[in-house]
């Protein structure tokens, strides 16, 4: 009896998830990283599906190192190279550095005006970015200021800036026109509404969180990311029958 009806739920949930069509994509992560691990077996899939998928990293990654005696032009420089290695393995078009300094960010105007102009220039059909408040029930690093910040001002670029003739009028000039984003996605450590089925991509996501490699092989730093994914990505899964998941909140703007 019970399983009979955790089938129908899976049902329900999977139609409710049924996979939509995008063309172009628009990413906007905090870090470098930040986009493999929050969704980066759906950015393979929807560019393997077709879609245009481009990366916009906010910060320059310079306060991401353990060695405080590291230039920091040395370690932007190794994070960028290791986002495109990333980027690339997933299928991933284009990536944009807007160069802010590691853990500054505010979701202040400056940083809307700049996300507006990205959007304006990839016109998006989805835009995935970070959860715009602090999870309380995930590991602190989910909650990383620069995430909160960058979630926000996102939000704010989606609605209403970006669509909007009217709000950031230098960019009329630049040539960047308004546009209307269909959907938003963000990565959910719980409840989230909306499963991907990563499945066949869930190899191409730890292929491109390997090229990380000043970040996930960290000397001091002993944990197997690859063992704690694929245990995370299952758990996440079963819910709609799913070998491995990726979990969003899925908002149609
Ligand atoms: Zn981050």
């Amino acid at each position: 009896m019970a399983k009979k009806k955790k089938v129908t739920r899976a049902r329900s949930a999977s139609s409710n998830g049924k996979a939509p069509k995008f063309d172009r994509v628009l990413v906007v992560s905090a870090h470098p990283d930040d986009p493999e691990f929050g969704s980066g077996g759906a950015v393979a899939k929807l560019a393997k599906d077709g879609a245009k998928v481009t990366y916009v990293i906010v910060t320059d990654g310079s306060q991401g190192g353990e060695d405080p005696r590291q230039k920091d032009s040395e370690l932007v420089a190794i994070r960028e190279k290791e986002q495109r290695a990333a980027a690339k393995v997933l299928g991933v078009k284009k990536v944009e550095f807007l160069g802010y300094k590691d853990g500054h960010l505010a979701p202040n105007l400056k940083l809307r005006h700049d996300i507006v102009r990205m959007i304006r220039k990839y016109k998006p059909d989805l835009v995935i970015t970070h959860l715009p408040g602090r999870a309380i029930d995930a590991p602190m690093g989910a909650s990383h200021p620069d995430h909160l910040a960058v979630g926000e001002a996102t939000m704010a670029a989606v609605y209403p800036d970006s669509r909007n003739p009217r709000a950031f009028r230098s960019l009329l000039k630049e040539g960047f026109e308004p546009h209307i984003v269909k959907e938003v996605w963000i990565p959910y450590w719980t409840s989230g509404d909306y499963l991907v089925d990563i499945t066949p991509t869930l190899d191409l996501k730890l292929e491109a969180i390997k090229k990380h490699k000043s970040q996930v092989a960290k000397p001091g730093l002993e944990w197997d990311f690859e063992k704690w994914i694929r245990k995370r990505h299952r758990e996440v899964g079963k819910k709609n029958g799913y070998g491995y998941a990726e979990s969003f909140k899925r908002i149609k703007v």
